[in-house]
């Protein structure tokens, strides 16, 4: 199964930007690239390198852009924007 890209808000101060090296502050939106590698033993591992929004690396926009699109097409599914 691919991994996809994921946006979340930082659960810790502790990860850094893999583009700018500067830490992602706790709470504000960071962006997940999945990468796989094979550790040593055989298993195949699927982690994420974050990334600022705005530090997105070019290469990986449009699977960001595809998943935001299909979020926003799963709330629009759910109605959550009509109006109470
Ligand atoms: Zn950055």
């Amino acid at each position: 199964m691919d991994a996809i890209p994921k946006i979340e808000r930082a659960k810790s101060g502790r990860s850094s930007c893999r583009t700018c090296k500067q830490k992602i502050s706790k709470d504000i939106y960071r962006v997940g690239i999945p990468y796989q590698f094979t550790k040593p033993d055989g298993e195949e591992i699927t982690s994420y390198g974050w990334y600022h929004t705005e530090c997105v690396p070019f290469r990986s926009i449009t699977s960001v852009l595809k998943i935001m699109d299909n979020t926003f097409k799963r709330w629009l599914g759910k109605g959550r924007f009509s109006c109470k």
